[in-house]
This record gives C-alpha cells, structure tokens and sequence, in this order.
C-alpha cells in the first residue's frame, strides 16, 4: 500500500488533499502518511512471523521524531549510527533496549553513552573498534553486548555508492577473519558476544543477493552461535523499493502481483529466507530503512518559472538539491506528478531547482504534464533519504515536515526560520 492517490482529482495524502497542506505550510514540504509508514512495518512483521524476530528501523532513512514514535509505538526497534540517533530514539519515547549501533568510526563518547543506555547491541566493524569498546566498557565496570559484521563479499547488484557487502567498501570484516576474531574477542572480558550481522547493500530489488549471501555466511553462523551461545542474527536492510510510475499515480495497488513482478515484496522476501533461517534457532534481527519509510513520504513543491532555451524546458520550482539530494547525488528517479489530476498531452521537461549547481536537477526530458508557474508538484517516494539529507546550502532553511493519519495532520518540523540557519555562528572575537 501506499497512502497517496488521487481523490477528486486532487493528490492526497490518506483523507487530507495535499494542496490543503500546501495552503496551511507553504512549500517545499514534506508530507508522511502514518498508515502507510504502519501498514509497511506490519506486513515485514507478519511476513517474518514464522520466525522469533526484531524489526530495526534503519532511522538514518528518516529520523522525524513523529515517525520514529509512529513506529516504536507498532514494536519496533531502531538500527541507529550515531549518538545523536540514540537521543533522538529517547526523545521520541522509543526504546534504547531494542536499538543496534551500526557504523565504522563509532567514538569513545558515543560507545559511552549507548552503554549508559542500555542498547541491545554494537554492531562491531573491525578489530580495533571490537578493543575500543571493550576498554570503554571496562572503564564503566560493564560488558558490552557486541555483534561482528560480516562482509560476505557477495555483489548486491546495486548502485555502486549504495553496495556495502564486497571487499571493494568499507563496511564489516572480511568473511575469511570472522571466526578467528570472535575466537579472540571471547578473551576481552568486558564483552558480551550476542549476535552476528550483516548488510549487503541499499534499494535491492531482488531477493537473490538476500538469499545468497545467507546461504553464504550460514554454516559459519550456525558454528559461530553454538561456540559462543550468541542470541541473534541480523540479516540487516536493504529491501529496494519501487520508484515507478504506476505506483505514484496512486491508481495501482501496490502490492498486486502484476504490478510488483520479479519485485521485492515481503511475502517474496520472507518466503525465500525464513525457510535458510528456521533452523538455526536464533532470533532474527532485520534493519529496514527505505522498505518501511520511502514510499510513506512525499516533497510537494511549486513551480517558480517555466524556462524555454532553446529545445529545452526547465520547470524551475522551490525545492532543491538541499532538500532531495538522492537525484543529484545517486541519479535516482523520483517520480513527479501534478497536485491537480492532468491528463492529456505531456512535455518533456527538466525539472530543476535554484541553487547555483548544474547537479540541482530532479529529472532530465521527462514527460510531464504542461505545468505553469504556480502550479504544485510532487516529487514521490521521498520519504527515505530527503529531509535526513537535507542542508543550509545557499542559505535555504529547512523544508516543514507534516504528518498525516487518516483526516488528521500534524506539523512535526516547523519550517526553518531564515535567522535559525545562522544561528550557531557569530562574528570573531575581534570583528564585534
Ligand atoms: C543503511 C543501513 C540499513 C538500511 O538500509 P535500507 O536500504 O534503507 O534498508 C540497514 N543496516 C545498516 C547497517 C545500514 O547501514
């Protein structure tokens, strides 16, 4: 599912007309649907049912407040990679007790205060980091609870800037030197060793990577768990989702078999994996980002001006690359659909934003309807990786984010005040 289609020839968000946002908010604005962000968790946790689980919230992907409560109050738990993450998880009532530190460079601070907090695992990358944070924990006369990160060394077929699970990144220790680590790890007394993780890569539309790379790494695991009594085994994120057409107009069912073949859906996913991981009686920790909040956001934004240079026609509009940088960054498709249902002739259209870069583009001679200033744009799927991505740069505050519940809505970040974007800064010592 996904809760924006068209009602009345109006986009919507759930119950609520996304250009009714647009009057009360302005523009650029973010608009999450809570069912949808809800409906996505539940079906990952139905599909996995079969196995004892916990479902992390990969909140990198986004990590509102509003949305990271939406979800904790559904049971879940968040993959975090930062103390700042952590804090936020607190601030939004979640629960430090279901929460994974993933990431390379975690600092003595930060390994403090997730130990304080009480977190349910390190997800450990390296062997230095494995001796940091059992001095760390030392110090505070506790032990760590840690994860080793598996690099399986599989191809997830990705985008190269997204692909995690090769030799060629910087992500996990190499399958070769994990159990040898694990053997040496069980000599540092201020660990606990209570799980084993991996993460193959992002916006995986198959399930074959999945597959095998747990076929991969399993006996290991099975060997792994039996020596050192460890309790879970994550098979980290990653689940693509679809960027597509048909489902942005809202007119598809998202989960019909016709509309999602060869694509990754959570009955396709469980259904290949919970049978490889039955067996080996561990719980089973899954880190979704995107799956659960990309297709549960959108960033409505208005046309400023219609350019016409020479064969080209740039629809010039007040979002920009600070506030959705996946096309400038990864040149990935958004969707973009008119507020206002067009049918009828289309032209092809570079849709930009203002800032003084070639790269902010959001799309290349694509066929859009012939929109004019004023006009309201969506730019679909962008509840994953947008407003977390967002910047200052050009001095542009921060797009409002609203939430949306059936008929209801909520404003759950105020649109940036133009003195906020400086307000860290003062002149130097000698220039007041
Ligand atoms: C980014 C990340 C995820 C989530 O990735 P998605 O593609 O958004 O599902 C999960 N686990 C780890 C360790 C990550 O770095």
């Amino acid at each position: 599912m996904h809760g924006f289609k068209y009602r009345h020839g109006k986009l919507s968000c759930e119950q609520v007309a996304l250009s009714d946002l647009v009057r009360k908010h302005g523009t650029p604005l973010y608009v999450y649907s809570a069912g949808t962000l809800a409906d996505h968790y539940q079906r990952l946790d139905q599909a996995l049912a079969p196995v004892p689980h916990q479902i992390c919230f990969a909140m990198k992907s986004n990590s509102n407040l509003a949305v990271l409560r939406t979800l904790a109050d559904l049971g879940s738990g968040f993959d975090i990679v930062s103390a700042g993450e952590l804090a936020r998880v607190i601030a939004a009532g979640g629960d430090a007790r279901k929460c994974v530190f993933a990431g390379v460079g975690k600092t003595e601070a930060e390994i403090a205060f997730a130990l304080r907090q009480g977190i349910y695992s390190f997800n450990v990358e390296s062997e230095p980091e494995l001796a940091r944070i059992n001095l760390v924990a030392g110090r505070m006369h506790t032990q760590a609870p840690v994860a080793l990160r598996v690099n399986p060394n599989v191809d997830a077929h990705t985008h190269a800037k997204i692909t995690t699970g090769t030799y060629e990144n910087k992500f996990g220790i190499a399958f070769e030197n994990i159990e040898g680590i694990y053997e040496r790890a069980r000599r540092l007394k201020n660990l606990k060793l209570r799980g084993v993780q991996m993460h193959i890569g992002s916006q995986l539309t198959e399930v074959k990577p999945f597959a095998d790379a747990i076929i991969k790494v399993l006996p290991m695991v099975a060997r792994l768990a039996k020596r050192h009594e460890l309790e879970f085994f994550s098979i980290g994120g990653g689940m693509g989702i679809v960027y597509d057409p048909a489902l942005a107009s809202g007119e598809a069912d998202w989960w019909k078999q016709k509309r999602t073949r060869g694509l990754l859906t959570p009955a396709r996913y469980a259904n290949t994996l919970v049978p490889l991981l039955r067996n080996l009686k561990l719980r089973i920790l899954v880190e979704p980002g995107r799956f659960i909040s990309g297709n549960a956001g959108v960033l409505v934004t208005r046309v400023e001006h219609v350019k016409q240079t020479g064969r080209k026609r740039f629809v010039i509009v007040d979002a920009a690359m600070n506030d959705l940088i996946r096309p400038a960054f990864y040149d990935s498709y958004h969707e973009i659909v008119p507020l206002r249902l067009a049918r009828g002739k289309t032209v092809k259209s570079d849709v930009v934003g203002p800032i003084c870069e070639s790269g902010d583009s959001f799309c290349k001679d694509r066929p859009l309807p012939a929109v004019k200033e004023g006009d309201l744009l969506a730019l679909m799927s962008a509840g994953a990786y947008g407003s977390v991505m967002g910047s200052n740069y050009n001095s542009r505050p921060l797009a409002a984010e609203v939430l949306v519940r059936g008929a209801r809505t909520s404003l759950i970040r105020r649109r940036q005040s133009i003195s906020d974007i400086w307000a860290g800064e003062t002149l130097a010592a000698w220039q007041r």
